[in-house]
């Protein structure tokens, strides 16, 4: 696969040099060259296969010139097996599509895994330089990449995250490990440590002497891993329902939509997608206004969404753009917290806990949804991450699940920093 820069189309890269990359000069983003497109008997082959073999094909649409075919599936099953994706009816015409249920209780286990894998495949290569992966956490990331790479040879990892600003499961998921896997509590916002990654990355120096690699959402693996649970959640629709399918996307830094616009362009046929936004709405407002205007980032109940200047963005726009689609049909909107906690409650009374980021989607979802058609909403993350939240709010015990309960009394073993970038670089530098 062959992908250019966004910032500057001259820069061309394959697949794997883009995984070690992360970003391209001037940070910009990698995106596919050619956009492959599945054939009609094809896909419903594709659909029948169980969820591994189907990724692995679905996969090897775009990388397949990079690594052979059981090479490729012997990774995909390492990375993705673990109980997979589930489809739950909330109502006629709504389900949750439930990505929760891997080792760390949100759908960032999907890319995460499928990018360590990758990497280890490099590796395996002869490659063996030391990498360190240097990436920022708004809730969830920080623990789907902790444990992907946990104990891997060669690798160190170093999460930042703002202190405070994320559940205390969260942060008890992946800053308890210890080995290679280093935390930084930054006293800041996400934005804050999104901006001290991408300054890392700017510095030559210190990228070619720590062999400097993000796990974010920006690198292209990630984003592949996440196509193919949109192809599940298709197989998992009844027949008839699957005319005029609607997907919400809980969004943060706009990765999962990213990829379920990519499953689309490959000819998955998914009528539209809505973009659903907490309080920090700089999409929303995007699409109304034509003004892209970043507000300071607001802490909100939705935490791994609080994010204002989404990396993904571009990545959306441009597939728009080489697509045709009308940017007007992508659907959007945003909300409060206040209105989030109604509609928990609403869905409780329905018979489904859930969490503050589907509930968002779910939300817009009901709003937006036409009698003819049928709804997803993502279910990103397990309700009890989120534990005393969603208590409080539902007036509920919620059990925990045996993974949370494992690490609930183990110490946190985090440094502070302040958002400093030559502080961090020293950390880099002397660990
Ligand atoms: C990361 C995350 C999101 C946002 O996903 P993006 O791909 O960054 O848009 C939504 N919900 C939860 C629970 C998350 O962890």
């Amino acid at each position: 696969m062959k992908l250019y820069n966004l910032k500057d189309s001259n820069e061309k890269v394959n697949f794997f040099q883009a995984i070690k990359l992360g970003l391209g000069q001037k940070q910009g983003l990698f995106f596919p060259l050619d956009l492959p497109k599945i054939e009609k008997e094809k896909l419903e082959e594709l659909l029948k296969m169980d969820f591994i073999t189907r990724s692995s094909n679905i996969l090897s649409y775009f990388i397949g010139d990079e690594i052979n075919q059981k090479e490729l599936h012997n990774r995909v099953k390492k990375a993705f097996l673990f109980s997979p994706p589930r489809l739950v009816k909330i109502t006629k015409n709504i389900a949750c599509f439930e990505l929760f249920h891997g080792p760390t209780l949100a759908f960032k286990d999907f890319g995460a895994r499928f990018m360590a894998q990758m990497l280890s495949h490099l590796n395996q290569d002869g490659n063996n330089s030391l990498i360190t992966i240097l990436t920022a956490t708004s809730g969830d990331t920080g623990a789907a990449v902790a444990h992907a790479f946990y104990g891997m040879k060669n690798v160190r990892v170093i999460i930042l995250y703002p202190k405070g600003k994320i559940s205390e499961f969260q942060e008890k998921l992946f800053c308890t490990l210890g080995g290679n896997i280093h935390t930084i509590a930054i006293n800041g916002s996400f934005d804050e440590c999104q901006t001290l990654v991408k300054k890392s990355f700017n510095d030559i120096v210190l990228k070619k002497s720590t062999g400097l690699n993000s796990a974010n959402s920006i690198n292209i693996s990630r984003l592949l891993a996440q196509i193919c649970y949109y192809f599940e959640a298709f197989s998992l629709i009844p027949k008839e329902k699957r005319e005029k399918i609607v997907i919400s996307v809980p969004c943060g830094n706009f990765g999962n939509l990213t990829a379920g616009l990519l499953a689309k362009s490959l000819g998955l046929s998914i009528l539209s997608f809505i973009a659903s936004t907490n309080a920090n709405d700089t999409v929303p407002r995007f699409l109304a206004t034509g003004q892209w205007k970043p507000y300071t980032t607001i802490s909100t109940i939705s935490n791994a969404m609080d994010i204002s200047q989404p990396n993904n963005w571009p990545r959306v726009e441009e597939l728009f753009h080489r697509k045709k689609w009308n940017l007007k049909k992508l659907g959007y909107g945003s909300v409060s917290d206040t209105e989030t906690k109604h509609t928990l409650l609403e869905l409780k009374k329905l018979g489904y806990i859930s969490e503050p980021h589907a509930a968002i989607a779910y939300k817009l979802l009901k709003n937006k949804l036409k009698d003819d058609q049928f709804g997803l909403f993502l279910g990103t993350a397990h309700p009890a991450k989120f534990k005393k939240t969603i208590e409080n709010i539902l007036d509920i015990t919620l059990p925990l699940p045996k993974k949370l309960a494992k690490i609930n009394n183990l110490p946190l073993l985090s440094h502070n920093m302040l958002p400093n970038f030559s502080q961090l670089r020293k950390f880099l530098l002397d660990i």
